[in-house]
């Protein structure tokens, strides 16, 4: 297999025409372009040096075409929005927002890196309260604690038994939530607030790609 070779089929390795992909897909991509490659968001990142790639090295990979790699990795799903980069970033780019949008997008592409913990809770925390427009408690906690197995577990559970016999006791936990648990009023409200945040980012995509094009003429 040669190096452009692909090893998963959703996956290019080089795509000369990536930026122009994250300027329609990405939210705040089309400021990609901007960055200067100062450096100064990869040095404020407080999680950063922990990371596969800072900002600073994925807008360069970006640039550069590297889809596959960019697509792949963690790096973007660790930002945990605390807009250090943003304020200090001299060009002014959305950083954070790039950085949640290549996640998202990734994640459209069904690219996203399996088993990583914020993206598993993101859609844990989606999938939980999207049907009754609230979060069912109960059934996070148990998702927290059980997601790794059922011995890792009962062993959170366990370490964690004095806080929720309190919360038992001070009416903040009710264990029948387990069995359907109350939902909001307006379910349909919800759906309907769903569908509508889908068609205004369906709007932004177009938008952007209107744009880019309207810049490439
Ligand atoms: S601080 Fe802004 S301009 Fe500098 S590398 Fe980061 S994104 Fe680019
Ligand atoms: S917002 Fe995200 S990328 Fe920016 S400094 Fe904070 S953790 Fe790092």
């Amino acid at each position: 297999m040669d190096a452009q070779t692909p090893t998963n089929p959703g996956l290019r390795p080089y795509r000369p025409d990536f930026l122009r992909e994250v300027e329609r897909e990405v939210e705040g991509g089309d400021m990609v372009k901007m960055c200067m490659q100062c450096g100064v968001c990869a040095g404020s990142c407080p999680f950063g040096p922990h990371w596969e790639h800072s900002p600073q090295k994925l807008f360069m990979m970006i640039r550069a075409g590297q889809r596959d790699a960019v697509l792949a990795t963690d790096s973007m799903w660790m930002c945990t929005s605390c807009y250090n980069c943003v304020v200090r970033c001299p060009r002014k780019l959305p950083i954070t927002t790039i950085m949640h949008g290549l996640a998202s997008y990734a994640q459209r592409l069904g690219l996203a890196p399996k088993m990583q913990p914020t993206r598993d809770l993101s859609l844990a925390f989606y999938r939980n309260f999207r049907k009754g427009g609230r979060l069912n408690e109960v059934k996070f906690t148990l998702w927290v604690y059980f997601h790794d197995g059922l011995r890792a577990g009962v062993k959170k559970a366990w370490a964690m038994r004095g806080i929720g016999l309190g919360m038992l006791k001070a009416g903040r936990l009710n264990p029948f939530e387990m069995f359907g648990g109350h939902r909001c009023k307006d379910t349909k409200g919800i759906a309907a607030m769903l569908a509508k945040v889908q068609q205004i980012e369906q709007r932004e995509q177009a938008r952007r790609e209107e744009a880019r094009q309207g810049a490439a003429h």
